[in-house]
Parts: structure tokens; C-alpha cells; sequence
């Protein structure tokens, strides 16, 4: 796991784990290397998150849940159209058709594929979260 703090208010700061999937994977890098986020050492209340980005197929869904339950308490984020409903790959029989079919997401973030915006906003809305 990763820490991040946003870099325009490095007060909000996110723990991140990915399951790395499809090309989503390259997108979730280029959100986290935006510039609009900060790798930070040490430090941080903000939640801690597996961001499932890319197609989940059947036969994955197994290790995806292993992972995510090898990080007790850990959120989930469900990025893009894949993870959420099997995006382009929704009629394909062996792609699932949504990772909350399996767990309960904390976070979706639309798009095929997301803007890195849209995954910033999504951290804040976390972290405003779980404040309240
Ligand atoms: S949502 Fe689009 S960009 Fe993301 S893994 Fe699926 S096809 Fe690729």
C-alpha cells in the first residue's frame, strides 16, 4: 500500500491498493502521477482503499476477493466501466457484471476509461465520508 495526500490539500490523504486488471491499470497510474496527488512517507488518517481497476472475469473474481480480504477494513473503489458492470465486455460470458455483485464498493468511478479527475473526486468524497 501507497499513501497519498491530494498535493492542494495534503490535510486529505488515501491509502491505495490496486488490482490491476486491463488497461484501467494504466489509467489508475496516470491518476496517481497526475500531478494533483503526492506519495507521502508517513502520516495520514485518510481511508485506505483496493481500487479494482479493469475487467473482473469469473475466473478472477476468487483472487480479487482474496486480496481484498487480506486488507481487513479496506474500502473498495470500483474504477470504471468494467469493474462496475463489465463495461464494453458486459455480454461476454465469462466477464462478471460488477465487482459489488461480490463486496460492497465504497466508491465508483465512471468512465471507459476514468478521467484522472474523476478519481481525485472520488478520494475526496471518501475522505469527506469518513469524516462525517
Ligand atoms: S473500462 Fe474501458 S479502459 Fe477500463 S478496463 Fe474496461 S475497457 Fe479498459
Amino acid at each position: 500500500m501507497t499513501r497519498y495526500a491530494l498535493t492542494s490539500d495534503p490535510s486529505v490523504s488515501v491509502e491505495v491498493v490496486s488490482a490491476s486488471l486491463a488497461c484501467c491499470t494504466l489509467e489508475l497510474q496516470a491518476a496517481l502521477n497526475s500531478g494533483a496527488l503526492i506519495q507521502v512517507s508517513e502520516g495520514g488518517t485518510g481511508p485506505s482503499v483496493i481500487v479494482i481497476a479493469g475487467t473482473v472475469t469469473d475466473a478472477l473474481v476468487p483472487s480479487v476477493l482474496e486480496l481484498i480480504d487480506s486488507y481487513p477494513g479496506t474500502k473498495v473503489m470500483s474504477f470504471g466501466a468494467c469493474a462496475t458492470s463489465g463495461g464494453p465486455y458486459w455480454d461476454s460470458p465469462p466477464v462478471s457484471k460488477g465487482i459489488d455483485q461480490f463486496v460492497e464498493v465504497a466508491a465508483y468511478v465512471a468512465g471507459c476509461p476514468p478521467r484522472p479527475d474523476a478519481f481525485i473526486q472520488a478520494i475526496q468524497e471518501l475522505s469527506l465520508n469518513r469524516a462525517s
